[in-house]
């Protein structure tokens, strides 16, 4: 369907150095990949990762980005800024971002724009809780994140908009979806692009699946009708494992 994209999320782990050195042992062992390669570091990690990308097609995604240009937002780091350094990518609507750091559908969908708005290619996360899932809720809440994140989005722009679906359940926990729970989701996030687009923004846009993918399981995931790639946490720390994953997406 859409291109492949596999996407490491190194979450809070790795100094500037240590960023470096994974960066440095990744490079050759997805030398010939056919897919496109990305690392999500921390903030602090984007020059060494930018640095170190260099003569390689490995993208470089930041985690998170604020939806005002500047201001009184302690802490914070915005698209513009994130742009200005050449970080190509971000990472958007984590769940942990979600649970852990307040992070909302609406504020998801304004850092969307802003992202968006500066050139930046988004990963948009999107996946239900356990309750959930259990509840059969799951359609409806990825179809509810899906709608309000892309509000505004106009379908030219949706080349720029990777989807990740992540089941909350999934992630960091061992616990993968099956092969057919993430390819059903992944074809329900694609009707949904093509309810408020249409059947060919549906096709084109790349939806990966995220949530304990590793070395082991990742072929198979891959292999599915609707599932475009992967969104690699745990497994995108250690160099073998991240390319065995990268070389399953054919
Ligand atoms: C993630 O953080 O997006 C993720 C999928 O993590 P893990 O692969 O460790 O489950």
């Amino acid at each position: 369907m859409g291109k492949y994209v596999i996407a490491g999320n190194w979450k809070m782990n790795k100094t500037p150095a240590e960023a470096t050195a994974l960066i440095n042992e990744i490079k050759p062992l997805v030398a010939d990949a056919t897919c496109d390669v990305v690392v999500g570091v921390p903030f602090v990690d984007l020059p060494a990762a930018l640095e170190a990308v260099k003569g390689s097609k490995i993208g470089v995604a930041a985690q998170n980005c604020h939806w005002e240009k500047s201001g009184a937002y302690t802490g914070e780091i915005s698209a513009p800024m994130l742009k200005e350094m050449g970080v190509g990518y971000v990472i958007l609507g984590h769940s942990e971002r979600r649970t852990y750091f307040g992070d909302t559908d609406v504020t998801v969908q304004k850092r969307m724009r802003a992202a968006l708005d500066n050139g930046l290619t988004v990963i948009l996360c999107v996946g239900e809780y356990l309750e959930q899932r259990e509840q059969g809720v799951t359609a409806e809440v990825v179809a509810s994140q899906t709608k309000i994140a892309l509000g505004g989005v106009a379908k030219e722009e949706l080349a720029n908009v990777i989807i990740a679906y992540e089941p909350v359940w999934a992630i960091g926990t061992g616990r993968t979806a099956t092969a057919e729970q993430a390819n059903e989701v992944c074809a329900q996030i694609r009707a949904v692009i093509a309810g408020l687009y249409d059947a060919d923004a549906a096709k084109a846009v790349t939806i990966q699946y995220g949530g304990s993918m590793n070395a082991g399981n990742a072929a198979e995931l891959l292999a599915q009708s609707d599932v475009d790639g992967g969104l690699i946490g745990g497994a995108s720390l250690k160099a073998v494992d991240f390319a065995v994953i990268v070389n399953a997406a054919k």
